[in-house]
């Protein structure tokens, strides 16, 4: 079983920069079941959320230079939680060149699969300060998407804030319902949801739809669920997942 995992930045943050907690808890799990032999990659955000605490003024390059300072106290945060359950990460930065490029692609994918015949745990983020667009057009919603149809990964498991899809914006509607599965993203599906972003994170649900779109055509069942329910990652591998299921196209 090899699974992709996005990790939005709500899903980490707390009040001000990131929460050991929740990266405890996400790691306890993720550690459990490397270790079991699930080959798991992970797509960390948090970069940003994590470096702008420590900025107090005010400049054109700010966001960069929160993920320059956040970055590595990310990484810090994954290293030391791991490490309480001897489980081994590495760090892979990229930039959207990184997938266009036919060689440097097949480059990654084939030391992302070395990683992980050894049980190593990738993280991957784009490398922010690297990026020539503005911040906000790349996230790591797609880019966990094009990780998992390169890695020809079983599952991409997105985690968020919210349940799932809904009909209906959950945070507006109290009669929004979760849609439990999606066998076809079709106009409706997309028109469901909104292009809302979180204060941190660059995706919003619908993002994470786009992304399910892509994974799916390339042939990767698409989980999307709530990152703060407990046992998320165990439910994602079996068969009664608590989010919203997007069916695979044959690969
Ligand atoms: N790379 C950004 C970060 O680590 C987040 C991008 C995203 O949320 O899509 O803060």
């Amino acid at each position: 079983m090899r699974i992709v995992i996005k990790v939005g930045t709500q899903v980490i943050a707390g009040e001000n920069g990131l929460s050991q907690k929740k990266i405890a808890g996400l790691m306890k799990d993720i550690s459990y079941l490397v270790k079991r032999g699930v080959e798991i990659v992970l797509v960390s955000s948090g970069a940003i959320g994590a470096g702008l605490p420590n900025i107090p003024f005010s400049n054109p390059h700010r966001k960069k230079i929160a993920a320059a300072i956040g970055q590595p106290l990310l990484m810090h945060d994954y290293i030391r939680e791991a490490k309480k359950h001897k489980v081994q990460i590495g760090q892979i930065l990229i930039i959207s060149d990184d997938f266009t490029n036919k060689e440097r692609f097949s480059n990654f994918v084939s030391n992302i699969k070395a990683m992980l015949a050894h049980k190593i745990l990738p993280i991957i983020n784009e490398n922010d300060v690297m990026k020539t667009e503005d911040l906000t057009i790349g996230d790591n919603d797609g880019l966990s998407a094009k990780v998992a149809v390169g890695l020809k990964a079983d599952k991409l498991l997105i985690l968020t804030n919210q349940n799932g899809l809904h009909t209906k914006n959950p945070d507006q509607d109290k009669n929004a319902k979760l849609i439990k599965k999606v066998s076809e993203i079709n106009s409706k599906i997309e028109n469901s949801c909104s292009s809302g972003k979180s204060l941190l994170g660059m995706g919003g649900m619908h993002s994470k739809i786009q992304a399910a779109k892509y994974a799916t055509s390339g042939g990767v069942e698409t989980l999307i669920g709530n990152g703060k329910e407990k046992g998320i990652i165990m439910k994602a591998l079996g068969k009664n997942f608590p989010g919203t299921r997007f069916i695979a196209k044959k690969k």
